[in-house]
């Protein structure tokens, strides 16, 4: 009976935990609606013969809508038809006019990419656009890249076309791809497809598919055309079970049009930027010197004597700490320490960092640029380092370790009166290490920039938790119950202790952030003005 009802309490905490985890994934995580589990898009190329006069009729039947990637000349001898293409709530995308590939097809010498230059280009996708809409009254906003190469020109003078793509339009379609897209990081202008053509369902698609639903991705496949049988054909028979499959509820996939998934993916996304941004409470970009460009509490940077004598701190860069390197950024210019030396700088904790002396959570996020073996000076080093006394009572911090082969490290350590009351040195103490989480991703390099980011959750209370990520991957985590007590005013962000590289893009957020949104800070376009921009917006 009491076993029973201690297993009871445990599934009610559980129940309520599940539930509670899953009212915030709301806002910090992309999901696909309705409760969907991956996004599926059809996609055919060139507007081919089939497209009005088979697939229209198909795509009636089975009640799917998909994205037709036209070329307009090709959509001449059926306009009627496109037009009611149109009308059932099919997707037209741009395909250019002429279709122009590598010379090395022989069909396409005449009108060679190695040829091509930006302008002519540029020129080419607007024409076929306004075409296309003078056709079937609708403006594109997907592209697929003929042949699904990107380039123009060639040798030194070849130019990738992607940017003007990203320019023109929502997203720019490849060919010929092995992966799915990843609603969170995926480059719209270069959305991977995977070729349909002469495919079974059984054995070539529903395993993809099934790959897909567990990584939660979404899944563009391309076509040319639509038959029983032949040379760059998509059967009929597959498209059949394709489609029931996928509107079976049970595999939870959204079916639709390049456009309709992305235009949901770019919204999803810009939610997570503001929820983001809104959460800052400190952002130093090191673009306009050492001030933050965003503090909750004091914006300035502070530098001192050493970190033994901050009493002799001053407002600005002194005493060598550190300086602006001009234009080395992962954006901008950076945060650079040439040698190792005593005098630290820093910001203010207090506000920056919204401590709580219950159920604390924030995150660290930072780029750094370094060949550790090569250019660190003997001795270990934190690049980052907050706390009010120092990294081994009531610290979070991230550190390469003294000697060669360097290990990157990340420490959370709450007050060393309760984890380690006799003060027994790291190296003799397991309490040292349980608190202590190498890497295992060690992507550093000279001229390489690296994110690094320590989420932490549920400090000053028993369940404390910490996550570190590099590059936006998961490396691990540790819990820590014993309390992190600080003297707020005392507390500092310091910046690049015995460090010797360039840094960038610090940022402090209020709360734990999650993976999907590591993974946005990692390749966010822009970096931090992006979102220091959204958070203007918002006021
Ligand atoms: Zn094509």
């Amino acid at each position: 009976m009491k076993n029973q009802q201690v297993i009871l309490r445990q599934f009610t905490l559980i129940f309520f935990l599940t539930i509670i985890s899953i009212q915030e994934g709301k806002t910090q995580q992309i999901r696909w609606p309705e409760g969907k589990m991956m996004a599926l898009s059809l996609s055919f190329d060139d507007a081919r013969e089939s497209h009005p006069t088979v697939g229209l009729p198909l795509f009636e039947e089975l009640d799917a809508q998909v994205t037709f990637y036209v070329v307009p000349n090709a959509m001449r001898k059926y306009e009627k038809e496109w037009k009611a293409i149109v009308a059932a709530g099919h997707e037209l995308g741009n395909h250019t006019l002429v279709h122009p590939c590598s010379g090395n097809f022989p069909w396409a010498r005449d009108k060679a990419l190695e040829n091509y230059n930006l302008t002519a280009m540029r020129a080419e996708l607007l024409e076929a656009s306004s075409q296309i809409e003078e056709m079937a009254g609708v403006k594109p906003t997907s592209f697929a890249y003929p042949c699904g190469q990107t380039f123009v020109g060639r040798g030194s003078q070849t130019k990738s076309y992607v940017p003007l793509i990203a320019d023109l339009f929502v997203t720019g379609r490849d060919w010929l791809n092995e992966a799915s897209n990843s609603p969170v990081y995926a480059d719209l202008a270069q959305l991977q497809a995977i070729s349909m053509d002469g495919k079974n369902f059984k054995e070539d698609i529903k395993p993809l598919l099934k790959r897909a639903a567990n990584n939660e991705d979404w899944v563009v496949l391309a076509g040319h055309e639509i038959g029983e049988e032949g040379f760059q054909t998509t059967r009929i028979e597959m498209l059949r079970q394709l489609i029931a499959y996928a509107k079976d509820p049970q595999y939870g996939i959204w079916l639709a049009p390049v456009g309709e998934i992305a235009k949901y993916v770019e919204e999803q996304r810009a939610s997570l930027q503001r929820t983001l941004s809104q959460d800052l409470t400190l952002a130093a970009t090191f673009d306009d010197g050492v001030q933050a460009d965003y503090g909750f509490g004091d914006t300035k940077l502070f530098t001192a004597a050493a970190y033994d004598e901050l009493e002799t701190q001053q407002e600005g860069l002194h005493y060598s700490a550190a300086e602006i390197s001009e234009g080395t950024g992962v954006y901008g210019d950076a945060l650079a320490f040439p040698t190792k030396a005593k005098p630290v700088a820093f910001y203010q904790a207090a506000q920056n960092v919204d401590y709580q002396k219950e159920n604390w959570s924030g995150t660290i996020s930072l780029w750094l640029s370094l060949d550790p073996d090569k250019e660190l000076a003997p001795g270990y080093t934190d690049p980052i380092q907050i706390t009010d006394v120092g990294y081994n009572d009531a610290a979070l911090w991230v550190d390469f370790s003294d000697k060669n082969p360097r290990s990157f490290r990340m420490g959370v350590y709450g007050d060393l009166a309760v984890w380690n009351p006799k003060n027994i040195s790291p190296d003799k103490n397991p309490a040292f290490n349980e608190r202590l989480l190498p890497a295992s991703d060690l992507p550093f390099g000279k001229g390489i920039w690296t994110h690094v980011v320590v989420t932490y959750e549920g400090l000053n209370s028993k369940e404390g938790l910490a996550k570190f990520y590099i590059n936006g991957k998961f490396q691990g985590e540790r819990k820590i119950s014993e309390p992190f007590t600080w003297d707020l005013e005392k507390a500092k962000v310091f910046l690049g202790l015995n460090f010797i590289g360039l840094m960038d893009e610090v940022a402090l957020f209020k709360r734990s952030l999650s993976k999907d949104e590591v993974q946005m800070l990692y390749h966010l376009p822009g970096g931090l003005h992006t979102l220091l921009k959204q958070q203007k917006a918002g006021k």
